[in-house]
């Protein structure tokens, strides 16, 4: 039985070429850059190599060519000038400024400290000394004046300020000039890289190579230089994109190069399923599964994505598609992302294979090694024919007899490589990937790559439509006493609470208090569940609220993958506005389960930024997941961005969604070129391309790659 080794695929730089080694240098490694600014800077940049670096861009450019007589000069606008020191005069009270007279051949100005040592500025500025400095200049009673000039410098140094400043994004205890200085050198270290992309396709372009390209973006001279249509910086996008596409298509190839099996159940088992189910199929879900079967019949190796809108009935689909491999005497996986999801897919996925003979188990990180053992032994001999668990599958000690099957519910929560592992266990196994997000092409695309594509378009019939309000905060004393109302006839409720911010320690505070607040209400009906719970206690209140004893649940965004009460039919979003519209779109799917009216209240505090309004108003108006997910990349293109990390989407660095979509079209074509013709990356070009990808951190597929 095919077996895999780990340990490769988990340790670090294996590989990595020589030639990008200066660049994945800790940052450390720079001058001036101490423990407190290491810290500032790792958490700025989201990483601590010099490569992080790299794709800092800068977001702005101070201008300072102009360098009139002060007589001449116009204020407000900044200026640099060299100027000769006349005169310090230290304030009286601690609340006047300090101020130091200076002048040109022209004009006098004043220069205004607020809170500065006398003595460092008796330094930077002695009297009779000519100093170079440069500010925003003003106008104050008709005498000209400059508070805390951004430079004061020597003469000798006036080329480090006359000139275009570049300015970055910024952190609290880190300044541009700090920043400047450390880019300055991360740039001096990059190495001279090969050309990886296509001589023509580069002139057609009109772009320069990288080395030009990061410079030039690092050192821009006009605005229209920050803009992402700037051919440097599309130039940048295109390498982002192309390591994207190019790492995707070689995952692809992978699985697609490695012989399948061809099976075809009979049917016996998944008739009893059928029988036993109470209700039809819907057409969407019949359409899909016969693609499955269809895939399953191949002697190649299925690489599926399912798309299907919470509610749509994915489950289903996974458990007869696992149920045909079975009749062929193989085994079946399915991979949740959390331990909740999969204790719900084991209930739904028991109860039906319980009575046909089929052995259904659960492992997971939790697992007592008791059980994990037998558990592990029946997978080997072959006693279990469908396993449901969470990334535990991945352990060295999980050997499968025959595994043909898998599913990945996934979430967007597993990447590339560790579906890769799963699927490496198996016996030439086909890959299911479902998704409760719908998502548009364009990210299918930049997530998945060319993945064969299933979209369960339709929801069962019979659902009625969720009513959905957008109602302001100011109102949550009416609607808490409209739910109470509510709850006494037996209704159950979810009451999320916002993110607050990027900090999941605020996010609880806000929902225990909340808790607090309602329990005045609601006494001990009230359950709270969030992240920071152990798996226990969470499984312990999901319970009780899954058996009515509660029938509010207080829930941080924890809900939103994975639980099913069908009872409760009213949700209340605590600060809607902070949500993105993908995953409003998911927490509200938790209600519309049943076949019972249900009401999600999406409560918004003021003020609301157009953005946020749009988000709402499309909310109240539509339930098409599909519709709603073209409009949230639409919307988050606007620089909204809260719900980007929860979306889980390749993340990029560069290349931008909105601007660059033809691009990655082309990449997406361009990638699939370069593996015809060079497969294994063996040519010049192919040799450069695998730096481009180290470059891009896509280290785990160019190992997987090998061999
Ligand atoms: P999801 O796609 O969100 O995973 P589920 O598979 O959990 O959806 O299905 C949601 C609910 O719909 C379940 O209670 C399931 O039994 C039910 N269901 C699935 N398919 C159908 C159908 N064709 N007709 C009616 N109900 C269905
Ligand atoms: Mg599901």
């Amino acid at each position: 039985m095919m077996f895999t080794n780990l340990s490769p695929y988990l340790s670090e730089n294996i590989m990595r070429p020589e030639i990008l080694y200066p660049l994945f240098a800790d940052i450390s490694t720079l001058k001036g850059v101490g423990e407190r600014t290491h810290k500032l800077i790792t958490n700025l940049i989201n990483g601590n190599k010099l490569v992080n670096m790299l794709w800092h861009l800068p977001t702005n450019i101070i201008d300072r060519t102009y360098a009139p007589k002060l007589i001449n000069a116009i204020p407000g606008k900044i200026c640099t000038i060299a100027v000769k020191v006349v005169e310090h005069i230290a304030p009286k009270t601690n609340k006047q400024p300090y101020k130091v007279i200076v002048e040109d051949e022209s004009e006098q100005l004043t220069i205004i400290f607020f809170k500065v040592y006398a003595q460092s500025i008796a330094k930077a500025l002695p009297v009779g000394s000519t100093r170079v400095i440069s500010g925003k200049l003003e106008s104050y009673n008709g005498q000209l004046q400059m508070s805390h000039p951004d430079y004061i410098v020597k003469p000798d140094e006036i080329s480090k300020v006359l000139g275009i400043e570049t300015v970055y994004p910024l952190t609290a205890g880190i300044t541009n000039k700090m920043m400047s200085k450390y880019m300055q050198q991360v740039i001096c270290r990059i190495p001279k890289f090969p050309e990886w992309q296509d001589e023509k396709f580069l002139s057609k372009q009109k772009w320069g190579g990288f080395n030009e390209a990061i410079l030039k973006v690092h050192n821009p001279k006009y605005l229209t230089e920050l803009e992402p249509f700037a051919p440097e910086r599309c130039r940048l996008a295109y390498d982002e994109l192309l390591a994207n596409q190019l790492a995707l298509a070689i995952v692809r190839q992978k699985i697609k190069k490695q012989v399948g099996r061809s099976l075809c159940g009979d049917g016996r088992l998944r008739n009893k399923i059928l029988d036993c189910l109470p209700f039809t199929l819907t057409q969407a879900q019949k359409n899909v599964l016969s693609e499955i079967y269809e895939d399953q019949k191949q002697p190649y190796r299925m690489l599926r994505l399912l798309q299907g809108d919470v509610g749509s009935g994915k489950t289903i689909v996974a458990l007869l598609s696992m149920i045909s491999v079975v009749e062929c005497g193989a085994q079946a996986a399915i991979m949740a992302p959390t331990e909740i999801l999969a204790k719900q897919h084991l209930e739904t996925i028991q109860s039906l294979c319980e009575n046909i003979g089929v052995k259904v188990a659960l492992l997971t990180g939790k697992t007592k090694s008791k059980e994990r053992k037998n558990i592990i032994n029946a997978l080997q001999n072959g006693e279990i024919n469908i396993i449901i668990g969470t990334h535990a599958l991945f352990q060295e000690s999980v050997i499968f007899k025959d595994l043909a099957f898998v599913v990945v519910d996934e979430q967007h929560r597993f990447g590339v490589h560790q579906r890769l592992l799963l699927s490496e266990k198996g016996n030439k196994a086909d890959i299911l990937v479902m998704t409760a997000t719908p998502i548009p092409r364009t990210l299918v695309l930049t997530a998945y790559g060319d993945m064969e594509y299933s979209k369960i378009d339709q929801v069962p019939e019979g659902r009625k439509p969720v009513d959905t309000r957008v109602i302001p905060l100011n109102k949550l004393a009416e609607v808490a006493t409209a739910l109470k109302r509510k709850i006494e006839t037996g209704t159950q409720a979810y009451w999320v609470c916002p993110l607050v911010e990027e900090s999941e320690k605020s996010d609880l505070a806000a929902a225990e208090e909340r808790f607090v607040a309602l329990q005045k209400i609601f006494g001990d009906k009230v359950g709270l569940v969030h992240g920071k719970m152990k798996e226990k206690d969470k499984d312990e209140v999901m319970e009780r609220f899954k058996n009515g004893e509660i029938k509010l649940l207080v829930a941080t965004t924890v809900i939103e993958v994975g639980v099913n009460v069908p009872q409760a039919t009213i949700m209340i979003i605590e600060h809607a506005e902070r949500f993105g519209l993908a995953q409003l779109h998911q927490l509200r799917g938790r209600i519309k389960r049943g076949f019972e009216a249900s009401t999600c209240m999406l409560m918004y505090n003021y003020p609301l930024s157009e953005t946020a309004k749009e988000r709402l108003n499309i909310m109240r108006e539509s339930e098409d997941g599909f519709m709603i997910a073209e409009k949230d990349l639409e919307l988050r293109g606007g620089g909204e961005i809260l719900g980007t990390k929860q979306s889980g989407f390749a993340n990029f660095k560069i290349a931008n969604m909105e601007v660059h979509k033809n691009l990655l079209h082309i990449a997406n074509q361009d990638a699939k070129l370069i593996l015809e013709l060079d497969p294994k990356l063996e040519s010049l070009r192919g040799k450069a391309l695998r730096t481009l990808l180290y470059l891009f951190e896509k280290d785990d597929t160019v190992r997987n790659y090998r061999g």
